[in-house]
């Protein structure tokens, strides 16, 4: 592998210890959305669609949704085990890192905040001053395109693909390894993500510590480090 010089991860189940913060906001509000889940994953509808669809379902259970009900979701989420140390060792090699996730600002910026990243790009919502949700925000990272906000970080810090790996845990991730590239897959526990990871001949980490994506990257286990 040559050089590496920036690491771009995902988010929910990667660097957030959580399973999606779309969900999280499901759990708090009790409700579901399994079909469009469905309808999604098959590219029937945009990201922009499922966040109105899912917003309708949370506003029929609360009339009014404040931003501190959305930030409550995320209160017991937790930073994936190793990402810390992942991100400082990375940091100290003068790596990059960002964050690319088509999940929640709310959690990701605020764990791109804890880990000092780079860079970083969500979606999310739109509130009004007071704070109150008025709804999903245009998408920012398509799910289903992640690649194209990997590809604007190389081009604003004039990166060459081939020195960029990124780290994700579901299939759709796959897209976020532009061209000349790399990809290690992590934590495959979402439905078709390690038959994804396992067909694009990608290396996969069935672990859920961080730590573990060292040695595909770098060809040495993290606990030579430091
Ligand atoms: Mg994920």
């Amino acid at each position: 592998m040559p050089e590496v010089r920036a690491v771009v991860f995902d988010c929910d189940g990667v660097l957030a210890d959580n399973g999606s913060s779309w969900q999280n906001i499901h759990d708090y509000f009790g409700t579901e959305n399994k079909e469009m889940l469905a309808r999604f994953l098959r590219k029937e509808v945009t990201d922009e669609e499922f966040v109105a669809d899912d917003v309708r379902l949370w506003k029929s259970v609360q009339e009014k949704i404040h931003r501190d009900d959305i930030m409550r979701c995320y209160s017991g989420v937790k930073l994936m085990q190793g990402a810390r140390e992942v991100v400082e060792e990375l940091h100290s090699r003068s790596i990059m890192v960002a964050i690319v996730s088509s999940g929640v600002d709310l959690l990701v910026g605020t764990i791109a905040q804890m880990l000092k990243v780079d860079d970083w790009a969500a979606n999310g919502f739109e509130f009004n001053e007071e704070g109150w949700m008025i709804g999903g925000m245009p998408t920012i990272v398509n799910s289903h395109d992640k690649g194209q906000m990997v590809e604007k970080f190389a081009r604003i810090n004039q990166l060459d693909p081939s020195t960029i790996v990124s780290v994700g845990d579901s299939g759709p991730d796959l897209s976020m390894m532009i061209e000349g590239s790399s990809f290690v897959g992590f934590n495959p526990i979402r439905a078709g993500a390690k038959d994804a990871f396992t067909k694009a001949g990608v290396p996969v980490i069935e672990s859920r510590d961080l730590r573990e994506i060292w040695n595909p990257i770098f060809g040495e286990d993290f606990s030579n480090q430091g």
